[in-house]
């Protein structure tokens, strides 16, 4: 007997993609559980809260003002019943995005991929040839993430917290050291645009 493919769930909620190119518009997050990665500044929760068919997460937004999609995570490439959610959301009009962190080639046939790799994936970045790419900016080699084919290249500054592993307040100061350093290497490298969380500045999820 064949059974219902299901997706572990962290949240699902209807807010402003704050990041990158599609930073101001309205969209619906859905965030799978779990990811490869294990990075000290990441604050992302990852209680699965609940499983879910992609029937039953379509039907879930069906009811949101919006047709615009964010699939994250965690990293959703690490679940591939996403595709069958991808299937049902393009089914019913939806445009849907994924930001992934780049550890693999399948993006499930979503229409707008944001590829983020991370320091710790030690070379395990694989998805080279996307939509955007965005970087959270640690002083990396520039040059290394150009030998890519990216329409657009974004940088955005780390937060810092008061706490390892993205816990406590931010650390306001630290910061805004790091937007600074951000902005100095934006403009030394015209290749990248900033991108800045406006989410957090204006107090959305
Ligand atoms: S890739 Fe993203 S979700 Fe995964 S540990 Fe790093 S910051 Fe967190």
């Amino acid at each position: 007997m064949e059974t219902e493919p299901v997706l572990r769930i962290t949240e699902i909620f209807h807010s402003i993609q704050g990041e990158g190119f599609h930073a101001g518009t309205p969209a619906i997050f859905i965030r799978g559980t779990g990811c490869n990665l294990a990075c000290d500044f990441c604050d992302t929760d990852f209680s699965p809260r609940e499983k879910l068919s992609p029937e039953a997460i379509a039907e879930r937004i069906a009811g949101y003002p919006c047709r615009f999609v964010v699939l994250t995570g965690g990293e959703p490439t690490i679940q591939p019943a996403f595709k069958a959610l991808v299937e049902i959301l393009h089914a019913r009009g939806y445009y849907v995005t994924m930001e992934t962190n780049g550890g693999s080639e399948d993006t499930f046939g979503v229409d707008w991929v944001t590829v983020s790799p991370k320091l710790s994936q030690k070379g395990k970045w694989v998805l080279k040839r996307a939509q955007e790419l965005k970087l959270i900016y640690e002083s990396q080699d520039l040059a290394f993430y150009e030998d890519s084919s990216f329409e657009h290249y974004f940088l955005q500054p780390k937060e810092i917290r008061t706490a390892a592993w993205g816990k406590g307040e931010r650390d306001r100061e630290s910061t805004r050291a790091e937007w600074d350093k951000t902005v100095r290497a934006v403009m030394a490298n015209p290749k990248w645009k900033l991108s800045i969380q406006l989410h957090k500045e204006l107090g959305l999820r």
